[in-house]
């Protein structure tokens, strides 16, 4: 094994890593919870291996047994051909969806233990191109496609032809700081336009940021401890400058819990400001009367469905508040439930830096098999999630089966479009 890599694996091991690596009895439960592996039956897939070249750094690294096995030469050492392999592994076949993890008598954090190995395997070198360069750009640009500020900038004021407002940019004293990604910018704008909208009309203070602009993170994505420091420090530091109460992230779940849960730790204090999330802000407003939507908007015979996403719905706990927005808008007896929902959802297999690999696309497609059958189960025309990562994914897979009559929507569209003000 590479130093670099056995480097970031013995830092790990020392702590937590080892003692949940301890903690697995083989249970086999988590396999069954993996969308990769149920959807290709390839026992490479299953979470537990997905964490096997961490076990075998631990073994021979810090147990009795393992030392003895490495000097009379039964442990083979890890070579940089295997790291490869787990790259394959780690990056390509795992979303960092949290189901396995969900289901683990042990409560054992596979996917936290996979972020290492993705780390360790990052660190020497071998995470996928794809994601290597996105997270180059984000740390010289601000953003994973490269967009710079200038981009941002003619974003914002675009606002103001399209839908009439001026969004605020670095206002002191807001009270919420709106923090976009780079997936808004160049695929779905018209993000920004709805939620200017919604926010007016509830009379909320609020701004932008040119330096807080992206929630993405692409050091959490890759494994890149210090980048991922660096873009979290860039959304701390412009919000406790603004002095705002709030941070709400619009879309991307992983930016969310990376800012809601990581940073804590990051900066090794609680937060002087909230993290929070569209799924649960829009339906606040709606439920506390700040905005006015029309009921039953959406409610055109069509059956909907909500994607629980996983890491706002089953990291972020939003199960219930984006449903209820959605029994106002579309009436309650529209809404079906999905088989695996709530904090068992099943994953739209595109989350975890997936998109960005295209050597991911069969494993992608094929975990989106597993959701498409539950869609046409439900019968939904219409699916909504409040991710805009998933929506890309859900459409993605849609296009490949060639299924036409299934509508992706966003909760921040939906809600806009039923506004009364
Ligand atoms: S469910 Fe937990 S205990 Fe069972 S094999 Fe998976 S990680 Fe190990
Ligand atoms: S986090 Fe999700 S995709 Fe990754 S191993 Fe666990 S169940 Fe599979």
């Amino acid at each position: 094994m590479t130093d670099k890599t056995m480097d970031v694996f013995v830092k790990k091991t020392g702590g937590w890593a080892a003692s949940q690596l301890e903690a697995c009895t083989r249970c086999g439960l988590c396999a069954e919870a993996c969308p990769y592996y149920l959807a290709t039956g390839n026992p490479d897939y299953t979470p537990i291996w997905k964490v096997e070249l961490l076990s075998r750094a631990y073994q021979q690294r810090f147990t009795l047994v393992g030392k003895v096995k490495t000097a009379l030469g039964f442990n083979k050492p890890i070579t940089d051909e295997e790291i490869k392999d787990w790259s394959m592994i780690d990056f390509n076949a795992c979303s960092m969806c949290g189901k396995c993890a969900a289901v683990c008598p042990m409560g054992i954090e596979i996917p936290k233990l996979i972020g290492t190995v993705r780390a360790g395997v990052n660190a020497a070198g071998y995470a996928p191109e794809g994601l290597k360069s996105k997270a180059k750009a984000q740390d010289e640009f601000g953003s994973p496609n490269g967009d710079t500020v200038d981009a941002y900038k003619e974003w914002f004021a675009s606002a103001k032809e399209k839908v009439g407002i001026d969004v605020p940019v670095d206002v002191k004293g807001a009270e919420i700081l709106v923090v976009f990604t780079n997936l808004e910018i160049s695929t779905k704008k018209s993000n920004l336009y709805d939620l200017a909208k919604i926010l007016e009309a509830a009379g909320i203070s609020w701004t932008t940021s040119l330096e807080a602009r992206d929630a993405f993170n692409m050091g959490k994505i890759i494994g890149d401890g210090k980048l991922k420091k660096k873009l979290l420090m860039r959304i701390y530091n412009a919000a406790v400058e603004l002095g705002v109460k709030k941070v709400l992230v619009t879309e991307c779940g992983h930016g969310f819990v990376a800012l809601r849960d990581d940073l804590p730790e990051v900066v090794g204090k609680a937060l002087p400001f909230e993290v929070i999330h569209i799924a649960g802000l829009l339906p606040d407003l709606i439920a506390e009367g700040k905005i006015k939507v029309q009921a039953g908007k959406f409610a055109n015979g069509k059956t909907y469905t909500f994607h629980d996403s996983c890491k706002i719905q089953r990291t972020g706990g939003y199960f219930e508040e984006p449903r209820d927005a959605l029994k106002i808008l579309v009436g309650e007896s529209n809404l079906k439930d999905m088989a695996s929902n709530r904090e068992e959802g099943l994953c739209c297999g595109g989350g975890g830096g997936l998109r960005a690999i295209p050597e991911a696309k069969d494993n992608r497609m094929a975990a989106f098999k597993l959701k498409l059958h539950e869609l046409e189960e439900v019968k939904a025309d219409v699916v909504v999630s409040t991710c805009d990562n998933c929506q890309l994914q859900i459409k993605d897979g849609l296009n490949f089966y060639e299924v036409e009559d299934v509508e992706v929507k966003g909760l921040i569209e939906m809600v806009a479009d039923a506004l009364i003000v």
